[in-house]
């Protein structure tokens, strides 16, 4: 059986036999992670690579399709795994030059949120930490061969991150690890639907890394609505869990609002938002539910008219709170649009519901 290129002590083991030393070391650990080169591009000999290819996995992906936006700086990826499963990853380059890339961490999803387009899908099965780590490799490449950097990862992708453990605490381990990928953990942030023992466990075992909690109601009612989890899990054991998390980790969490009309968009929605996150160190986040790609048709945005006051009264509470503006909506690629359809029909889709918003 081949080696992973993702096991850094049998790599470093393999490359030692093969007459690297200390700084050739290094050079390769840095060329190979941190600036994306391909492996045909790397400073070697033939026979070294032949060799290399021979005994090493290199890929546990296949790039199947490509999209980019035609209005904004998203690409999605669509790969396929070794067992014909499809995911998808998502470039999110930002106008201010930063790129964000937004991994899956399951094929499909083991909850079923209702505005949610991977959540439709049901639940096949985790991604392993290979195919994590293959996500950010893939695109990284694709990033740096544009003379771009990648800086954030965010695990927002499909699926529930903290329902596959195991698989994304050996990916944070190899994403943070000084001799592979080395990303700073402030750039990196896993969101949860809110499972309080396993955000537990992940801030004891990365206090630093960024946190995002989808809070999407100021009422169990509202939450419970659009969220099954929250039947499981009620807002009363979240607000504990937030202030668990704060101690441990001491520093603030993201709180990701979807809106919906006559939903969660009221004032005294946000009014009761506020005094659910008093005395918490939080940024909130309010996101636009992307129409078309909900599980539940009656699901609707809310309006402008809406938005902007919600968010000023929660400024007025005291609150940072910024609005997501969603990159990728003409290629289904925004948040709750990942769903592992054959992504034509559902590029369609979005450039239809876009056109009609327009
Ligand atoms: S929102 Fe996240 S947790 Fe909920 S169904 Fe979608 S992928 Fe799963």
């Amino acid at each position: 059986m081949k080696q992973s290129i993702y096991n850094i002590k049998e790599l470093e083991a393999w490359l030692t036999r093969a007459g690297f030393g200390g700084r050739d070391l290094r050079r390769t650990r840095r060329l190979l992670f941190r600036e994306f080169t391909p492996l045909s591009q790397l400073p070697w000999e033939d026979s070294v690579k032949e060799k290399f290819e021979q005994e090493f996995e290199t890929s546990y992906l296949t790039l199947v399709a490509r999209h980019d936006s035609q209005i904004d700086g998203a690409s999605k990826l669509l790969f396929e795994t070794a067992d014909g499963k499809r995911i998808e990853t998502v470039i999110l380059r930002i106008h201010t030059g930063r790129v964000s890339l937004c991994v899956s961490s399951q094929v499909g999803c083991t909850e079923s949120c209702h505005f949610c387009a991977t959540g439709a899908m049901g639940f096949f099965r985790n991604l392993k930490k290979e195919e994590i780590l293959d996500q950010v490799l893939q695109a990284g490449r694709i990033i740096a061969s544009e003379g771009r950097k990648l800086r954030n990862i965010v695990f927002m992708g499909m699926g529930e991150p903290l329902r596959n453990y195991e698989n994304l605490s050996a990916s944070l381990k190899s994403l943070l690890h000084g001799g592979t990928f080395q990303f700073a953990d402030k750039y990196i942030t896993v969101s949860s639907l809110g499972i309080p023992e396993l955000m537990i466990k992940l801030a004891k075992e990365f206090p630093q890394v960024g946190m995002a909690l989808s809070l999407n109601g100021h009422t169990d009612e509202s939450r419970s609505r659009v969220m099954p989890i929250n039947d499981r899990y009620d807002m009363a054991l979240l607000r504990q869990t937030l202030e668990e998390l704060e101690q441990i980790r001491q520093k603030g969490i993201m709180i990701e609002y979807i809106m919906f009309d006559g939903i969660n968009d009221s004032l005294e929605a946000a009014d009761r938002v506020a005094e659910y996150l008093k005395g918490l160190n939080v940024h909130i986040n309010l996101i636009p539910l992307n129409p078309d790609f909900s599980n539940d048709k009656s699901l609707l945005p809310s309006s402008r008219e809406v938005t902007d006051p919600f968010q000023e009264r929660l400024r007025s509470h005291g609150y940072k709170v910024t609005r997501r503006f969603s990159l990728g909506q003409d290629i289904a690629a925004a948040c709750g649009q990942l769903a592992n359809k054959d992504d034509i029909s559902d590029v369609e889709i979005a450039n239809k519901a876009l056109a009609g918003l327009t």
